[in-house]
């Protein structure tokens, strides 16, 4: 990737983060504190999908980084992608919540919500242009792949996703910090099994360019 396409996309996503950040389609624009947009290499091979920004992430306007973040960092480093090599989004922008009278709840985010959001997701695919996504839980995994997915039956089953991007999806950090003594285990297992599809993914040889194209380049 030149430098040249990477500031350009870089561009791009500062300025769609803009008018996230602007944004009021939903109610949750106006109790967020920021907007989580998303971030990482703008050139990246796989976008990682979450649900929705949670408390820390609404306070510091990054994607996770509470305690799901940092669990999230060690499923990506132990397939050998540090953070900042991923882009990282959720379904998504604002956080969803709940107010039970004492305090705002993180809840999940709701159809219309996700509906909302939708375009500024696809946007940042088609900016992004990765060769492969990871959805993280059922919403994400849901919006990609219809809403009959199931993550316990249909996880770790590469299928066709936005763009025709190839999409899998696995559990969701938090959901996995939830699990204690065997269901722990046999979740770890898992996901484990599904961090390894999405390296042999990107590990397979990128498709080389149609011939045709090149040439209709070189002599422009
Ligand atoms: N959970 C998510 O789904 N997204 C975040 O950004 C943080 C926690």
């Amino acid at each position: 990737m030149t430098l040249a396409e990477r500031t350009a996309r870089q561009r791009e996503l500062d300025r769609a983060s803009a008018v996230v950040a602007a944004c009021r389609k939903c109610g949750i624009g106006a109790t967020r504190r920021n907007s989580v947009y998303g971030e990482g290499d703008p050139c990246a091979a796989l976008l990682v999908v979450g649900e929705g920004p949670g408390e820390t992430e609404d306070k510091l306007g990054r994607p996770f980084v509470g305690r799901a973040g940092e669990l999230l960092d060690k499923m990506l480093g132990a397939i050998g992608l540090p953070r900042e090599d991923v882009f990282i989004a959720n379904t998504v922008k604002c956080r969803p919540t709940l107010d039970d009278g004492k305090r705002l709840r993180n809840r999940a985010p709701d159809p219309q919500e996700m509906r909302n959001c939708r375009p500024y997701l696809d946007e940042q695919i088609a900016i992004v242009r990765p060769r492969a996504i990871l959805a993280l839980g059922a919403p994400a995994a849901k919006s990609f792949l219809g809403e009959k997915f199931s993550i316990t039956r249909q996880r770790g089953v590469w299928a066709e996703g936005p763009g025709k991007i190839p999409t899998i999806a696995t559990f969701h950090p938090a959901y996995i910090l939830r699990q204690t003594g065997g269901e722990l285990t046999q979740m770890k297992r898992l996901v484990w099994d599904d961090l390894k599809r999405v390296r042999a993914k990107l590990d397979e040889p990128i498709p080389a360019p149609d011939p045709e194209l090149i040439q209709g380049h070189l002599f422009d």
